[in-house]
């Protein structure tokens, strides 16, 4: 039985029907306050809380199921951040409507990708209110061995998962700020609905890097939190970032405004010490997930970007901030 705590929504049922399953790993009792979880002996628990809100955080276009599968994404990227491995969460839910519609499919994409990470959805909470959806993820790790913001140091060198800057532009694709042919909007378009949680990444890499951040608000800005809390400066070749063909096929001035402050990319970007690339080249074999090195820490303070030559380029104009800027209104 999964602890649900009820508010005034009337369809109990609906709620019930679409979001109780039988738990698996929690220990709890059954229809009971609260869930009862044990980490493994040696294990830290690792907690993070994301919240989505309807204009803000997705576009009312959005498929319920990608829906489901983006609201528990998220939160597994800062599992995947501090190389904890998940088990659990809890999801609290404000409806306009009891749709049932919506309630399959965004049930469908939430278990879709829980089932795909062995993590177990153990309670929540319902209310009628603009669509809003808060999780709370629930992981272990071993104790001591949380990959943190602030273990970067001078010399080592910078990796990112994966490609960036294509949910940027599939946002800017639909202000109608930037162009692209219908099949190219279709890949953008799942990156930004449908991003991966590089789970099995932050736990190969345990041991391996000294400081890691999952990219959220925008690489420069979420790179900017382990320089400042590592103490260290970094530098960063433009040139070297990976993207898509898709986003490659855009302008010069696009592709730096979204590889550097797209954000909602949920990639890795992760230090290492120099003499540790093959430790690094096999954390990213063993995960199956692409890494690309882009960059090194140095002494000092600030973020400084060159191109492939080694030039000074300048940086984007300011990472993602929920409070400055508008995500579906114009462009800046
Ligand atoms: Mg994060």
């Amino acid at each position: 039985m999964i602890a649900w705590t009820m508010a005034h929504l009337g369809e109990f049922e609906l709620i019930e029907r679409y979001f109780a399953r039988p738990a698996r790993r929690a220990v709890l009792g059954v229809g009971d306050d609260c869930a009862l979880l044990v980490p493994a002996e040696g294990m830290n628990l690792a907690v993070s809380t994301d919240m989505l809100v309807d204009g803000r955080h997705f576009l009312s276009t959005v498929a319920p199921d990608r829906l489901g599968h983006k609201a528990l994404a998220v939160n597994l990227s800062d599992l995947a951040a501090c190389g904890a491995r998940p088990l659990a969460f809890t999801l609290a839910l404000a409806l306009p409507q009891a749709d049932p519609s919506f309630l399959a499919g965004f049930s469908r994409g939430l278990y879709a990708i829980a089932d795909r990470h062995g993590c177990e959805l153990v309670g929540g909470d319902t209310t009628r209110g603009p669509l809003t959806i808060a999780i709370t993820v629930f992981g272990e790790v071993p104790a001591g061995g949380a990959l943190l913001r602030s273990g970067a140091r001078p010399g080592d060198e910078l990796y990112v998962s994966g490609t960036l800057g294509d949910a940027r532009l599939a946002l800017e694709v639909f202000r109608g700020n930037a162009a692209a042919s219908s099949e190219a909007f279709a890949r953008v378009r799942r990156a930004m609905e449908e991003p991966q949680a590089r789970v099995d990444l932050g736990i190969a890499l345990r041991g391996v890097a000294t400081s890691a951040i999952d990219v959220s608000d925008g690489l420069a800005g979420d790179l900017g939190h382990i320089l400042r809390r590592s103490g260290v400066g970094g530098v960063v070749d433009v040139d070297a970032l990976p993207r898509s063909a898709d986003l490659a096929a855009q302008s010069e001035a696009w592709q730096r405004e979204c590889l550097l402050a797209g954000g909602d990319d949920y990639e890795l970007v992760f230090t290492a010490p120099a003499d540790r690339r093959s430790a690094v080249a096999a954390a990213a074999s063993t995960s199956g997930t692409a890494v690309t090195r882009i960059g090194r820490i140095e002494a000092g303070a600030g973020l400084r970007f060159v191109d492939g030559a080694g030039r000074e380029v300048i940086g984007p104009a300011a990472s993602f901030d929920h409070f400055r800027r508008d995500p579906v209104g114009p462009a800046p």
